[in-house]
């Protein structure tokens, strides 16, 4: 089924609403038993962005853009707890999207995100494409393409200052994997990979990038325990 695409459509208030915390109330019907039990995902309400956001002391409301790797289903839940925020991504990800491709889940864009799409680029970041963003409030936030994982997956640069942070995603699972080709996890990043090709040439990209600029860059990902805030809630286990 073709997914809602730019531009932005009009929306009444109790449609914007209606999918709030969806995955949470009903997983089984939003993601499916099967995913579910591969993923191991776990479902608590005090646990989305939308309910750390509201303990920091802002309204969803107050979140009007996000900045999305990829299009794996464990980075889009939630996604329809910010509906009217646009959503920046590379345009070879949003078109996997609308494809349909299998390792999407549709019930995550049923709400009709705002896309905001990128096309390639020929600036350059410490060697690396980028792709600047459309947002005033992005203008120190880049996609930085690291393709394989998906074939629009991206990182995503923020200048903090004199120096950069970089989330790259599922551009690795563990960072040890910056280190060594041999690592256990390498059969299943190789698994996941649409390109995996062009995934082993992107974390060279990155080993790259921690030998030459660590100092002006920080790098971190999304499943390694060991990059998250040491002030960071541990995840829960049922
Ligand atoms: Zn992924």
């Amino acid at each position: 089924m073709p997914l809602p695409s730019t531009p932005k459509r009009q929306r009444t208030g109790a449609r914007r609403h209606r999918h709030r915390l969806a995955d949470v109330a009903a997983p089984i019907e939003r993601i499916g038993q099967s995913l579910i039990d591969i993923a191991g995902f776990r479902f608590n309400e005090a646990d989305p962005s939308v309910r750390q956001i509201e303990r920091l002391g802002f309204r969803p409301s107050n979140v009007t853009d996000v900045f999305l790797t990829h299009a794996d289903p464990d980075h889009t839940g939630g996604l329809a707890d910010f509906p009217e925020a646009t959503v920046h991504l590379s345009i070879e990800e949003h078109a996997r999207v609308t494809e349909g491709h299998a390792r999407y889940l549709p019930s995550h864009f049923t709400h009709g995100p705002t896309w905001r799409t990128y096309p390639a680029s020929f600036d350059r970041w410490f060697g690396l494409e980028a792709r600047s963003l459309a947002s005033a409030r992005a203008a120190n936030v880049l996609l930085i393409p690291l393709f394989g994982h998906t074939l629009g997956h991206c990182g995503v640069a923020v200048r903090q200052e004199k120096r950069w942070v970089l989330h790259v995603g599922d551009a690795y699972y563990l960072r040890a994997e910056l280190s060594t080709a041999e690592h256990p996890i390498a059969a299943l990043a190789a698994q996941m990979a649409d390109d995996d090709s062009l995934r082993r040439e992107s974390l060279r990209h990155l080993a790259r990038l921690v030998d030459e600029h660590a100092s002006d860059i920080e790098i971190l990902g999304y499943h390694d325990f060991t990059e998250f805030p040491s002030q960071a809630a541990p995840m829960r286990s049922r």
